[in-house]
């Protein structure tokens, strides 16, 4: 067992041990540290007014160095507040980041930012605690699986959260292996896993280190360097709902594909 020096045997050793996997480190020895892009993520909860319709993440980009993911995880109480989370991200060249994290450093990175609906400045200055994320991933492998030990998650493929995706496919890796272990012999059942999701996730890998999920602010970033009042005087209809269909193509989660999409829950009896 993980920590106690104890030992004992099963049919089946699942690594689902995140991004610096033990048992990923066991199936390959010399792989080294995760990698980073030189950039950092801070992260924090704080109270703020609900904006919107209370329920919609903003993805704000100043510049394609930085940017800001925000959106709220409570309902509004009586006063209009609600928790946000929010994540500021910028590039930091030589990955040197300040040990010591104020909400001074975050709020640095933003000066020149306003926007309309939030207070982001105010709501990180609020923040009791702001944790310090490298943004890092690993390079795909030839094999999740070895005898009878295999990888799912951040242990088998992380990857940038740009996507807001490596939770999503973690939780798919889990319903895949068990789908396969309930109907085929365990050493099988693990080969039809890596085949299936090895790919798959590889591919969103390799998305995520082109940055796809960015490309809107990139884009509106070149079109519109001094701002803009309204999207439509920046970007047509038809070029929005590409870029959208960028996301859901690097996922593969149109809503056409998720609603024909087999089950991977196996009938009982
Ligand atoms: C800043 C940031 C924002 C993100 N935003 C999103 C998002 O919006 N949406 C999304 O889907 N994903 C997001 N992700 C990615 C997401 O957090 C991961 O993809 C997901 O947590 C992976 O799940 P996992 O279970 O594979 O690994 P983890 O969540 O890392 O879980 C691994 C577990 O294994 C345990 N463990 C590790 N080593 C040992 C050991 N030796 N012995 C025993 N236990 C051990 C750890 O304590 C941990 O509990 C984000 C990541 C970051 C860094």
């Amino acid at each position: 067992m993980c920590g106690t020096g104890e030992s004992f045997e099963a049919d089946l050793l699942i690594g689902a041990d995140g991004v610096d996997s033990v048992v990923r480190a066991h199936l390959y020895p010399h792989e080294g540290p995760a990698i980073g892009n030189g950039i950092t993520m801070w992260r924090g909860l704080s109270r703020g007014l609900a904006y919107r319709d209370g329920r919609t993440m903003l993805v704000i980009g100043c510049n394609s160095t930085e940017k800001a993911v925000v959106y709220p995880i409570t309902a509004p109480d009586p006063a209009g507040l609600c928790t946000i989370n929010w994540v500021v991200e910028s590039h930091t060249p030589g990955g040197e980041v300040p040990e010591v994290i104020s909400p001074a450093v975050v709020t640095k990175l933003l000066a020149g930012w306003n926007h309309a609906e939030i207070d982001l400045r105010r709501m990180i200055e609020d923040c009791e605690e702001i944790t310090t994320f490298p943004m890092i991933d690993r390079n795909p492998l030839p094999s999740w699986t070895r005898g009878r030990t295999v990888l799912i998650g951040d242990a088998a493929h992380p990857m940038y959260p740009t996507g807001s995706n490596g939770a999503s496919q973690a939780v798919i890796d889990a319903r895949v292996l068990a789908y396969y272990l309930a109907i085929l012999p365990v050493d099988e059942a693990l080969w039809a896993f890596d085949a299936l999701r090895r790919p798959e996730t590889s591919g969103l890998l390799a998305a995520h280190r082109r940055l796809e999920p960015d490309q809107l602010l990139y884009r509106v970033e070149t079109l519109a360097p001094e701002g803009f009042e309204d999207i439509a005087s920046v970007l047509s209809r038809a070029e929005l709902d590409d870029i959208a269909a960028t996301g859901r193509r690097v996922t593969g989660l149109s809503v056409q594909e998720i609603n024909t999409m087999r089950s991977w829950s196996v009938s009982v009896g």
